[in-house]
């Protein structure tokens, strides 16, 4: 594969990046261990829970749920599968997404609602969650842009393309996350219901989350100096809401859900697709979860 726009939804060193640089890179020395970073999870999941909160305390959550009038007052309040509880209780859920490539039409609309919800910076580098344009071409390569950002319009003569597609982006939540090892101070971690958070009272902005990620998914924003990235609106989803982008999706390309609970709309996702992941040969264990996949997405 031969790529050469790879449009980055962290953007925090522009829009365009190779994939292909990142597709070789290792992890670094510190994602290797994983024993402080387990141990911390655990502790952290025993804390939220006991807790029964809806918002992790000191976290970035409450933060920018605090801070930003939009979070606090949701467009759309449609109660789910994931039903609203008086006390919610992380052990019982554990959350993912499903993206139907076949139905996403690159409107873009769910990384602008992600914008208006998450406080994400409005200069067109940042975000939590972006669309990617793939364009393959009669000459066997293929072009990536991130629609989200500066480049929207088609940069090839239609003549020379053989087909389109949009896939949109966002942290994967690992399973295993690299993001999560290689923090030291443990600012970032693990819900006990499958949501990668960054607890921005202790985050120092070292950037090694960023590094370590490789999708991409993180940025480090520019007024709090602290790393940023999508939370799976976990602010929302405590309260039984889903996700501002999968609220405004025209088409439900996007589907959030409770890997936990049997009438979750993801679970029959999973169910009713082959599914495929970013990155599958990295081990972290995405839990976006993707169907019709082309071959070529990385
Ligand atoms: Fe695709 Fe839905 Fe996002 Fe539009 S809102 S770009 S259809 S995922
Ligand atoms: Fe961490 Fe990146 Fe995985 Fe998200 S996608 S959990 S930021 S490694």
């Amino acid at each position: 594969m031969n790529e050469r726009n790879c449009g980055q939804g962290s953007a925090e060193g522009g829009e365009s990046r190779s994939l292909s640089a990142q597709d070789g890179q290792p992890l670094p020395q510190a994602a290797q261990s994983m024993s402080a970073g387990e141990a911390y999870i655990s502790k952290r999941r025993d804390f939220i829970k006991g807790a029964i909160m809806f918002i992790p305390a000191a976290g970035a959550l409450a933060a920018a749920a605090a801070e930003s009038p939009k979070a606090d007052a949701p467009k759309t309040e449609t109660p789910t599968a994931e039903t609203p509880r008086q006390e919610y209780n992380p052990a019982e859920h554990l959350y993912g997404m499903g993206i139907q490539i076949d139905r996403c039409i690159g409107c873009n609309r769910c990384a602008v609602a992600c914008k208006a919800e998450n406080d994400v910076p409005d200069e067109p580098v940042f975000f939590r969650t972006w669309v990617e344009r793939y364009t393959i071409l009669r000459s066997g390569e293929v072009s990536v842009e991130n629609i989200s950002g500066l480049r929207k319009d088609p940069v090839h003569d239609e003549r020379d393309v053989i087909r389109t597609f949009f896939v949109p982006k966002l942290c994967n939540h690992c399973a295993n996350p690299p993001c999560v090892q290689v923090c030291p101070v443990r600012a970032t971690f693990t819900t006990q219901d499958g949501a990668v958070i960054v607890d921005s009272s202790r985050c120092v902005g070292c950037r090694y989350c960023i590094q370590a990620c490789p999708y991409g998914a993180r940025y480090l924003h520019p007024k709090t100096n602290t790393a940023d990235k999508c939370t799976f609106c976990y602010h929302r989803v405590v309260k039984g809401l889903q996700p501002a982008c999968v609220e405004v999706c025209p088409t439900q390309a996007r589907i959030f859900g409770d890997l936990k609970s049997k009438a979750s709309r993801l679970v029959r996702f999973e169910r009713m697709n082959m599914i495929s992941v970013l990155k599958p040969a990295l081990n972290t264990e995405p839990k976006v979860h993707y169907a019709q996949l082309d071959g070529e997405v990385r």
